[in-house]
C-alpha cells in the first residue's frame, strides 16, 4: 500500500502508540516529548515488520525511500551525516516489540562506521583507540547479527591479540593491535560470506533493519513468546537512534536502573553501572557492574540529575520504571525506559505502596498484579531453623529456594529436566540462547553478572529462583565442575540455592511452607471488597482444609472421597467390598469402612466450622482400587513356575477373574460416578451415613457445620432423584438414631454435556450445581486428557489449531457455552440455585473471569491457588466495569 507512513521521528510518537511503535519506540517518543535528554532517533513501525514478513521478507513499497528521507531529518537534528568521513553520525539499530522481550531480539551499535569515517571519529574525539574499538565492535556485531557469522570466531581473533600483548581487557589493546584485529575481522567476513564488509552506511542500515525484522522469528524469540503467551503476529519495530558513548574514558559510563527494587519492591533507585563501557556490557553480564549508590560518590551531579529523572518518569508513567542510561563525558542521556519487570513479591509491594503514596487507586493496584504470578509468592522457603552448609554467596536475584543436580549446559538442563530430574543450571553467565535450559531447571546460578543480567531478568520473569554474580565460583566448564576455594562440586552433585538471600548450599535443604506477606494480605483484602464470586478450595484432608482457610477459602467446593479409600489400612477393606460375593459380604466390609470415613468427615467439617463443605460420593471406576491384570499375570506365572504355594496361586487366579470381569474398554466413560451409586446403593448409603453421623456428632459438640452432599457424573434427572432419595432416607435414619436435627443440601456435579442440556430437569432434584470442568472438557472435546496431552495436544498448540490447552484455560466457546446453558436452564427451574466450579479451571485467572461473567456463585480450586482466585475474581469485576464504561463511551 503506497503512501503509508512507516517511520516516525521520536518527536512524532506517544506512549500510547506501543502497538505501532513498539514499547521501546513509544517510550522514547514520550520521553523526548516531556523534555528528557534522549538522543534523537526514528522508529520503523511494527506494521512495516509484519508487511515485510507477509511479503516474503521484502521491504514494503515505499519503505526504502521513506527511510532515506527520515534519515535526512535525523541528520539535520544532529547536524551530522551518516558516513561523513570527517564527522560521522553513528546510530544504533534495535528491535522493540509492543511487548517487552528483553534480550530476545537483535541490536547493532555504532552503525555508520567504515574505513573512512572511523578516521573522522578518531580525529573528533581525539581518541584513536576509542574510534578503532567502536569500529571493531561494529564489525563484530554486524558480522554476528546481520551476516550470521559465529560470534566466537570474532572472539577468538580478539583473544589471540589480547594474549599476544599480555592484556586482560579489550580497552587495553593499542590502536596498532586494534588495526590488526579489524583487518582480521574483515578477512573473516570475506571468508565466511564471500563479500567485503559493507562500506556504504546506507547499505549497512538497510541490512541492519532487515536483520532486526528477521530476528522476530529467531528461535529464542519464538520460545520466549511461547512461554510468555505473546502472539506471533505483533512484529517488532526498529529504533534507529543517534549513538552516545559510555566508553569515552573515565567520565563516561553506562548503566541500568530500576526506580524500585525489582526483587523486593523496596522504594529507591536500584541498579548498576560500568564506567567506560558500552551499552550491552551491563546487560550481557560479562563484567560485574558496580551498584548505583557508588555513582553518587563518583559523579554526584550526574547522579542527582538521574534521581530527578527517575522521580519524574515514575510519576509520569505511574509505575516502576526500568531505565537505561549512558553518560558521555559527564553528560547524562536516557536511552530507554519501560515498565520494569518484577517478581510477584515486588509487584504486590509496589502496587500497595503506590496506593499509599496516592499514585494509583486500589482498583489499579488490584489490576497491576498478575494472578498467575502470585503463585510465586506461595513458594517454599529454606527452613530458617535448618542447619545448612552455605558454600558461597551471590546476589539474591530471584526469590524462592531450589535444590537439584548441578549441570553446566543448557541443552543438558533441558534434557534432564524433561526426564523429570531436578537440576540447577550453573553458568558463568547466561545468554538468551540458554532459555530452553532455564525453563526446565529448578533454578539458575551464575558466577558473573548483576541483578539486571540476563539470568536475573529471565528467572524473575519465570518465577524461578536465581543467584547471580557469585564471584566465589570458579567454573571449569570443560571439566564439568566448579570450585569454591578448594571445594570441588561436580556435575550431578546436589546443591541448593536461595534466591532470597543469595546463599548457595551443598546438598538438598529442608523447606518450609509459604506465608502471605502483609502487603499481599492488604491487596487480597482490597480484592475481597471488590469481588462477587466466592472462593472455595478443593481439599480432601484436614491439613489441606486448614491451609485453604489460612489462604482465605470460604468453604470446600470439592472433597474427593476416593482419596480416603487409598490408605494402606483402607485399601484391603475397599477390595473386600468390591470383591464381595454377595450383599452380606459387601455390607460387612462397608461396616468396617464406615467408622473410618466418619472420622475423615468429622475432621474436615470441624476445621471448616461455619463454612460450607461439599462432599462428593465415590466417583472413579472400581477397578482403580484393584491390582492390575498385568501385575497379577506376572505373579501367577511366577507361582506356576515354582509349583509351590497352590493356595496362593488359586487365590490370585480368582482375583484375576474378578479383575477381568470388571475390565472396561473405556473406564472413564463407563461404570463410574453415580452409576456406581445406582448399582451399589449400599456404598453411597455408607458414605452418606458416615457424613451425617459426623455432622450429628459435631452438632452435639456445638459446632456449626454446613454439609453439601454431591452426586458425581449425573446425566439424567432420574439418577439424581433415586440417589437423592437414598441420601434423604439415610439422613432421616441418622437423625432418628442420634436424636439430632441438622440441615444439609444434596446437589450434583455437572460434568457431561447431557447434564448441561437437561439442567432444567436436573435442577428439580438438585439444590446446587458444581461444574466438573475436567470431565466436561474431556467429554465436550471427546478426548481424554492423558491421551491428548501425551500425544497430539502439543502439536495442536504449536500449530495454533487450539490457542490454549483447554484443560488449563477454560474453552469459552465450547465448554463455556454448555456451562452458560446449564446455568440458565438450572436457574429457570430453581432461581436461587447455587452454582460453582470445582474443575482445575477454578484456579486459573481467565477461567475465573469467565465464571464471573456467567454468574456463578463460587469457584473452587487447590488451596495454593485460593489467593490467585481471590485476585482474579476481583479483576473480573473491575474489567467488566471498564468494558461497560468503554462500550457506553463508544455508543
Ligand atoms: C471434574 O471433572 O472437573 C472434577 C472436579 O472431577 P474429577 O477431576 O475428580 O473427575
Ligand atoms: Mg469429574
Amino acid at each position: 500500500m503506497a503512501g503509508k507512513k512507516y517511520i516516525y521521528l521520536f518527536s512524532e510518537g506517544r506512549a500510547d502508540m506501543k502497538q505501532l511503535l513498539g514499547g521501546k519506540g513509544a517510550n522514547l517518543a514520550e520521553m523526548t516529548n516531556i523534555g528528557l535528554p534522549v538522543p534523537p532517533g526514528i522508529t520503523i513501525t511494527c506494521e512495516a515488520c509484519n508487511e515485510y514478513i507477509r511479503l516474503g521478507r521484502q521491504f514494503p513499497e515505499g519503505l526504502e525511500e521513506e527511510l532515506k528521507a527520515r534519515l535526512k531529518d535525523l541528520e539535520a537534528l544532529n547536524a551530522k551525516k551518516l558516513g561523513d568521513p570527517k564527522d560521522p553520525l553513528l546510530v544504533s539499530v534495535r528491535s522493540g516489540a509492543p511487548v517487552s522481550m528483553p534480550g530476545m531480539m537483535d541490536t547493532i551499535l555504532n552503525l555508520g562506521l567504515n574505513d573512512e569515517s572511523v578516521k573522522g571519529l578518531a580525529a573528533n574525539t581525539n581518541d584513536e583507540r576509542f574510534a578503532l574499538d567502536c569500529y571493531r565492535r561494529f564489525i563484530q556485531m554486524f558480522g554476528d547479527v546481520v551476516l550470521g557469522i559465529d560470534h566466537d570466531k570474532f572472539e577468538a581473533i580478539l583473544e589471540k591479540h589480547k594474549e599476544r600483548l599480555g592484556v586482560k581487557f579489550d580497552n587495553e589493546l593499542t590502536p596498532a593491535a586494534l588495526q590488526e584485529v579489524i583487518a582480521e575481522y574483515k578477512d573473516l567476513v570475506r571468508k565466511e560470506v564471500g563479500r567485503d564488509f559493507p562500506q556504504d552506511p546506507q547499505e549497512q542500515l538497510r541490512m541492519a533493519v532487515r536483520a532486526v525484522f528477521d530476528s522476530w522469528d529467531n528461535p529464542r524469540a519464538i520460545v520466549y513468546r511461547k512461554i510468555n503467551k505473546i502472539p506471533d503476529d505483533l512484529g517488532t519495530a526498529v529504533n534507529i537512534q543517534t549513538m552516545v558513548f559510555g566508553n569515552m574514558g573515565p567520565t563516561s559510563g553506562t548503566g541500568v536502573a530500576f526506580t524500585r527494587n525489582p526483587a523486593t519492591g523496596e522504594k529507591g533507585i536500584y541498579g548498576e553501572y560500568l564506567i567506560n563501557a558500552q551499552g550491552e556490557d551491563v546487560v550481557a553480564g560479562i563484567r560485574t557492574p558496580k551498584p548505583i549508590a557508588e555513582l553518587k560518590k563518583e559523579m554526584p551531579d550526574t547522579y542527582r540529575q538521574f534521581e530527578e529523572i527517575c522521580a519524574l518518569l515514575e510519576k509520569h508513567y505511574r509505575d516502576m520504571q526500568d531505565i537505561e542510561f549512558t553518560i558521555e563525558r559527564g553528560k547524562l542521556y536516557i536511552l530507554q525506559t519501560r515498565v520494569g519487570k518484577r517478581t510477584a513479591a515486588a509487584a504486590v509491594k509496589i502496587a500497595v505502596d503506590m496506593v499509599e503514596e496516592g499514585l494509583i487507586s486500589q482498583e489499579e493496584a488490584i489490576l497491576r498484579v498478575d494472578p498467575d504470578q502470585v503463585v510465586q509468592l506461595l513458594h517454599r522457603r529454606v527452613d530458617p531453623e535448618a542447619k545448612v552448609q552455605v558454600i558461597a554467596k551471590g546476589l539474591p536475584a530471584s526469590p524462592g529456594a531450589a535444590s537439584g543436580k548441578v549441570v553446566f549446559d543448557a541443552d543438558e538442563a533441558e534434557r534432564k529436566g524433561l526426564d523429570g530430574e531436578k537440576v540447577i543450571l550453573v553458568r558463568n553467565e547466561t545468554t538468551p540462547d540458554d532459555i530452553h535450559g532455564i525453563v526446565q531447571a529448578q533454578g539458575v546460578l551464575t558466577a558473573r553478572g548483576g541483578m539486571t543480567s540476563h539470568a536475573a531478568v529471565v528467572a524473575r520473569g519465570m518465577g524461578k529462583p536465581a543467584v547471580v554474580g557469585c564471584g566465589d565460583l570458579k567454573i571449569d566448564v570443560g571439566g564439568k565442575r566448579f570450585f569454591v576455594g578448594s571445594l570441588e562440586v561436580k556435575e550431578g552433585d546436589v546443591i541448593s540455592i536461595d534466591g532470597a538471600t543469595g546463599n548457595v548450599m551443598l546438598g538438598e535443604v529442608p523447606l518450609v511452607e509459604p506465608q502471605l506477606s502483609g502487603e499481599f494480605q492488604t491487596l487480597l483484602q482490597w480484592a475481597d471488597g471488590v469481588r462477587r464470586l466466592k472462593v472455595r478450595a478443593n481439599a480432601d484432608t484436614p491439613e489441606d482444609a486448614r491451609r485453604a482457610r489460612e489462604f482465605g477459602a470460604e468453604g470446600i467446593g470439592l472433597a474427593r472421597t476416593e482419596h480416603m479409600f487409598m490408605g494402606a489400612d483402607r485399601l484391603p477393606v475397599v477390595q473386600q467390598m468390591i470383591l464381595a460375593k454377595n450383599k452380606e459380604e459387601r455390607e460387612a466390609a462397608l461396616a468396617k469402612l464406615l467408622p473410618m470415613q466418619q472420622g475423615d468427615f468429622y475432621e474436615i467439617l470441624k476445621v471448616m466450622e461455619g463454612l460450607p463443605v461439599t462432599i462428593r460420593l465415590l466417583d472413579p471406576p472400581l477397578h482403580e482400587f484393584l491390582p492390575s491384570a498385568e501385575e497379577l499375570l506376572v505373579e501367577i506365572t511366577r507361582l506356576e513356575a515354582t509349583g509351590q504355594n497352590p493356595e496362593e496361586l488359586e487365590a490370585k487366579r480368582d482375583l484375576l477373574r474378578e479383575v477381568r470381569a470388571r475390565e472396561e474398554f473405556n473406564p472413564m466413560l463407563g461404570h463410574r460416578g453415580c452409576r456406581l451409586g445406582v448399582t451399589y446403593p449400599e456404598v453411597y448409603a455408607m458414605q452418606a451415613r458416615a457424613i451425617f453421623r459426623a455432622v450429628a456428632q459435631l452438632k452435639k459438640e456445638g459446632i456449626n457445620v454446613l454439609p453439601e452432599v454431591e452426586i458425581p457424573l449425573v446425566i439424567h434427572v432420574n439418577e439424581l432423584r433415586r440417589l437423592r432419595q437414598l441420601v434423604n432416607e439415610v439422613a432421616d435414619e441418622v437423625k432418628k438414631e442420634t436424636g439430632v436435627d441438622f440441615d444439609y443440601k444434596v446437589g450434583t456435579m455437572i460434568e457431561l454435556p447431557r447434564a448441561c442440556a437437561t439442567a432444567d430437569e436436573i435442577a428439580e432434584e438438585a439444590e446446587f450445581f458444581s461444574f466438573g470442568t475436567n470431565d466436561l472438557t474431556q467429554t465436550t472435546f471427546g478426548f481424554s486428557r492423558d491421551d491428548a496431552e501425551a500425544k497430539f495436544l502439543p502439536q495442536y498448540l504449536e500449530e495454533k489449531i487450539l490457542k490454549e490447552n483447554p484443560f488449563m484455560v477454560l474453552d469459552r466457546q465450547g465448554v463455556g457455552k454448555f456451562m452458560r446453558m446449564a446455568v440458565e436452564l438450572g436457574r429457570k427451574t430453581r432461581p436461587e440455585l447455587e452454582v460453582g466450579i470445582c474443575g482445575e479451571h477454578g484456579g486459573e485467572a481467565s477461567s475465573v473471569e469467565f465464571c464471573h461473567l456467567i454468574g456463578l456463585n463460587y469457584v473452587s480450586c487447590s488451596p495454593f491457588r485460593v489467593p490467585v482466585a481471590r485476585l482474579a475474581a476481583a479483576q473480573a469485576v473491575i474489567k467488566e466495569k471498564k468494558d461497560k464504561e468503554a462500550s457506553y463511551s463508544t455508543e
